[in-house]
């Protein structure tokens, strides 16, 4: 049995039991393989590192899309960048009040790949009408767009590779520029007890950009080591004074159904660790 094992850490990982490769090359920025594992269905990694499977990526999504967009209340406009798999666009699809989502992904191998393989990420979001999808390195979009965008979503890898450029001070006021009054960023910012310095470097690269500059969690299960911390930041900082009656009251509105995503799981994964305040504290 052919063993995947992760490679983001040199001294510690997850390993997997390969049932099959369904797909594995060299794309023209990153590494690709998809491939089955009984425990978790079907699996996507670039790089070395996992980036979603069957079984789990329904945390991540839910909590990366409806956590901004309930706070926010009055979302039309989406910019994702990254988010290949078509996961977040499907979540961000959902919400009536959308009507135009712009993604903008730099391989394009990805999302071909995951709506081969990984269909029920993108579960047709990719034909909506309503989304527009852009094959460009997310810097340089935000760097010159003139579309400014309620909620702002970075689904990317990792710093490293391709991805690093989205964790810099340029990427960020790129966002700021994107985003319209009282808007909202958020993006994906690793496993906070395993990567506790990009919550820091992360925190004080937004911090010159955003009034407010906040992280929210969740366990995603694999993305080993912890929880994983979601960064956020908006100049309406009321944006997260919500109390759960308002937020409940949207989420009913909305109709969603969801699988980890509810409305005091809103509230709470605010409320982080300890040693995640004290390394914030720590840098002030
Ligand atoms: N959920 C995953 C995680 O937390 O690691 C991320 C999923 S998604 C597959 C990450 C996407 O970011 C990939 O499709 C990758 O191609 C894209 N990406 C990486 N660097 C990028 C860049 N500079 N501009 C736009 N997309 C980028």
């Amino acid at each position: 049995m052919k063993q995947y094992s992760e490679s983001l850490y040199p001294t510690w990982g997850q390993q997997f039991a390969v049932d099959e490769v369904l797909f594995e090359h060299q794309t023209d920025h990153q590494h690709l393989v998809i491939f089955k594992n009984q425990q978790w269905g079907t699996v996507m990694a670039l790089d070395g590192v996992i980036q979603t499977t069957e079984k789990d990526e329904f945390v991540y999504h839910e909590m990366m899309t409806h956590v901004p967009i309930l706070a926010h209340g009055s979302v039309q406009k989406v910019l994702i960048i990254g988010g290949g798999d078509g996961g977040i666009l499907r979540e961000v699809l959902r919400h009536k009040t959308v009507e135009r989502v712009v993604q903008v992904e730099i391989d394009q191998a990805v999302i071909d790949m995951c709506v081969q393989y990984l269909p029920g990420h993108s579960d047709g979001a990719f034909t909506d009408p309503r989304a527009e999808v852009i094959i460009k390195d997310g810097v340089e979009f935000v760097a010159d767009c003139e579309e400014q965008f309620d909620v702002i979503i970075s689904d990317s890898t990792d710093p490293i590779g391709p991805g690093e450029v989205l964790f810099t001070s340029a990427f960020y006021q790129g966002v700021k520029r994107c985003l319209k009054p009282g808007g909202v960023f958020v993006a994906q910012n690793g496993v906070s007890f395993m990567q506790l310095d990009e919550v820091t470097t992360t925190y004080q690269r937004l911090s010159p950009e955003f009034d407010q500059v906040a992280f929210y969690a969740a366990a995603v299960p694999t993305y080993v080591g912890g929880v994983m911390t979601f960064a956020w930041a908006t100049d309406n900082p009321d944006l997260t004074k919500m109390n759960r009656q308002t937020i409940t009251q949207r989420y009913q509105a909305s109709g969603l159904q969801c699988r980890y995503y509810q409305p005091e799981l809103h509230i709470g994964a605010f409320a982080l660790p300890r040693y995640i305040v004290q390394a914030i504290e720590d840098l002030n």
